[in-house]
């Protein structure tokens, strides 16, 4: 069972073939690769598409320099942060963390050791060489009248190669370089080590299926097992609960090999991706497949006046455009139940870590969950997927990690930063929406602006900025006492029906009256 810790969790790399290793050893050239290891929870995934074009620009900016990147395979591995945060793997270094900062609305970069000791011998700015050789360097900041040359222009809280005599240091900019012989406190030193990184040999996707190849056929085989043994001991309809996601399309990997009856299940929230929906359908056409598609329809807008709008702990949208359609659904077409694979994993989400193999639905008793990648990490997803050459959602080429709802409260600032790139509409209309919420309830555009929205009860980073911004939360907005159910309440297989409602009470109206 998954257990979520801080620390570091350990990972191989093979510096002969250039990728890195899942398993003990390298399937092209047999080297059991060496050692490096990651922040917790380790759930490393690829970096692609537009992804790839993030990093080269961050690196572009800050150190003039990009080439060593291309055709050489990145990987990014979440940590936590106020919204995206990524520890940058490669050649088997963290050589960086990249962040997206909600008050600048935009991505930076922290510069670790081994970046500072990859990128010494070939940045072309942002390269700084103290004139001082000996005394105590890390966690230090130094006057500026220390350095005697400086590569290119910097800017404040800019990251920094610093050389200092045979040592190589990673930092940070405390001032503009403009400002730098003027100050005292002009450069930090993070982290400081000797000997340079050199630019390993190019490689690709293929070499990383390649040198994992006996790993990721063992779990193929692990997941087709168990499928098999759970399904050969139960007579009920088989489904897939296809999300349009990569864990999904892993599961259609492992079920389309277990069994040949299934049907596929889309939910369409009435909030998906034109991509999303796109992609299920051809998918399922392609792979001669029958879907059912459980739709919300407009479920989510008829009752958004009367919720408003959902956040991360306020989920209503869940049980109005996901849970009700499927009940309905399942209700309809398999009313003596179906067995459902699902591609829920560990690594999602601490509510997750504990899931088993077999899970019943709470909510829709007559549906059996079987999750066989839930131990599987999204490094492993990928190579499956890859390996069996399953087609995938475009949307991750479009540095989307995870894809679901287009305006879920549950995303990062950073990927409704994507969607209004790649669906402005869809984006100026929740936008706008928002604006207006907030302005009726007492805010003001930051509240959307910077994503306070996503939360109902504002957490300490976020309420920490909001003071600093000296901004007003959106105050409780019913003054008659109100009940309101939510449309489409759904019948209980158990017994009876269980609803979902709004209870509005007067601001100063003292609980216990109510
Ligand atoms: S927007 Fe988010 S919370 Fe709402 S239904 Fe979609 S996934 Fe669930």
């Amino acid at each position: 069972m998954r257990r979520f810790r801080h620390g570091k969790v350990n990972f191989h790399w093979c510096d002969r073939c250039g990728t890195i290793l899942l398993g003990d050893k390298c399937d092209i050239c047999s080297s059991s690769g060496r050692r490096f290891k990651v922040s917790r929870p380790g759930d490393i995934r690829p970096a692609t598409g537009r992804t790839i074009d993030l990093i080269v620009s961050l690196f572009e900016k800050y150190f003039g320099t990009s080439d060593f990147l291309r055709d050489r395979l990145i990987f990014l591995n979440k940590v936590a942060g106020e919204d995206r945060t990524d520890e940058v793997i490669f050649q088997g270094h963290v050589i960086a963390t990249i962040r997206y900062d909600l008050r600048i609305r935009d991505f930076k970069l922290d510069l670790r050791l081994d970046g500072a000791r990859l990128l010494a011998p070939i940045a072309n700015k942002g390269l700084a060489i103290m004139d001082r050789e000996s005394g105590h360097l890390k966690g230090k900041n130094f006057s500026g009248d220390l350095f005697n040359e400086v590569k290119g222009s910097f800017e404040t809280e800019d990251p920094l190669i610093i050389l200092v005599g045979n040592f190589i240091c990673s930092g940070v900019a405390r001032v503009d370089s403009a400002d730098l012989h003027h100050s005292k406190r002009a450069i930090g030193i993070r982290d400081v080590g000797r000997g340079e990184i050199s630019i390993a040999k190019k490689s690709s996707w293929t070499t990383f299926v390649n040198a994992n190849k006996a790993y990721i056929l063992t779990l193929e085989s692990k997941g087709i097992s168990d499928i098999r043994s759970y399904i050969g001991n139960h007579d009920l309809p088989l489904t897939i609960s296809f999300s349009g996601g990569k864990d999904s399309l892993a599961c259609y990997g492992l079920l389309s090999k277990a069994s040949q009856k299934f049907s596929m299940i889309f939910i369409d929230t009435g909030l998906e991706f034109p991509e999303t929906i796109h992609y299920v359908k051809d998918f399922s056409r392609k792979e001669r497949k029958k879907l059912l598609i459980a739709a919300a329809g407009q479920a989510f807008w008829d009752n958004l006046d009367d919720f408003g709008p959902p956040a991360k702990d306020f989920r209503w949208c869940c049980k109005v455009c996901k849970l009700a359609p499927l009940t309905n659904l399942i209700e309809k077409q398999f009313p003596k139940g179906t067995i459902t694979v699902e591609g829920n994993r560990a690594f999602e989400s601490f509510s997750r870590s504990t899931i088993r193999f077999v899970e019943r639905n709470p909510f829709v008793p007559n549906q059996t969950i079987l999750n066989p990648i839930k131990e599987w990490r999204a490094i492993d997803v990928w190579a499956y997927i890859w390996l069996r050459g399953l087609d995938y959602n475009p949307l991750y080429d479009e540095d989307f990690e995870r894809i679901g709802c287009y305006l879920c409260p549950s995303c990062l600032e950073s990927e409704w930063r994507n969607t209004s790139l790649i669906h402005p509409d869809l984006h100026s209309e929740w936008d706008n929406y928002l604006k207006q919420w907030a302005e009726e309830c007492g805010s003001d555009d930051r509240f959307v602006t910077y994503g306070f929205w996503r939360w109902k009860i504002i957490p300490p980073k976020m309420r920490r900025m909001a003071e600093e911004f000296r901004m007003s939360m959106p105050h409780i907005r019913s003054d008659t006492l109100e009940l309101k159910w939510v449309k489409g309440v759904s019948p209980c297989l158990a017994g009876g029906h269980s609803a979902e409602g709004v209870l509005s009470v007067p601001h100063n109206r003292e609980f216990g009256r109510v």
